[in-house]
């Protein structure tokens, strides 16, 4: 059984997402520091996944961690974020999935502020935002 309930086969992920999203949430690529849509957005609402639609965060866990990348101190409980030991590019990280499609969102770090002490450090291509009502 496919471990991801909303995955789709590759060949319709690329015909659906722009050619940075796809890079991004299908080959776990990072967009440039500083370029995001929603690094420096503080509107009130929630994010949802750019594959699948599945809601993330809300905009009261949002601050300006100044790294370059949408930060989220913590995630919907609904959310159920999937972490994932990433060895790649010489480092130990723990990757950030879609539970629901497999997307890369990004990595959490521990220099969050408090009580949790956690940052998700969020590509804004993985991210769609839904304004509140
Ligand atoms: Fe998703």
């Amino acid at each position: 059984m496919e471990k991801y309930p909303k995955n789709k086969p590759e060949n319709q992920w690329k015909e659906e997402l722009d050619d940075l999203q796809y890079h991004v949430l299908r080959n776990k690529g990072t967009e440039r520091p500083f370029t995001g849509e929603y690094d420096k957005h503080y509107d009130e609402g929630t994010y949802s996944c750019a594959g699948c639609g599945h809601e993330l965060f809300q905009s009261e866990q949002k601050y300006n961690s100044g790294c370059g990348w949408p930060a989220f101190w913590g995630e919907l409980e609904s959310a159920e974020i999937e972490q994932v030991r990433d060895t790649s590019h010489g480092m130990i990280r723990t990757e950030l999935v879609c539970s629901k499609c497999g997307g890369h969102l990004g990595h959490i770090f521990n220099d969050g502020p408090p009580p949790s002490g956690k940052r998700y450090c969020i590509n804004s291509v993985s991210l769609k935002f839904n304004p509140n009502a």
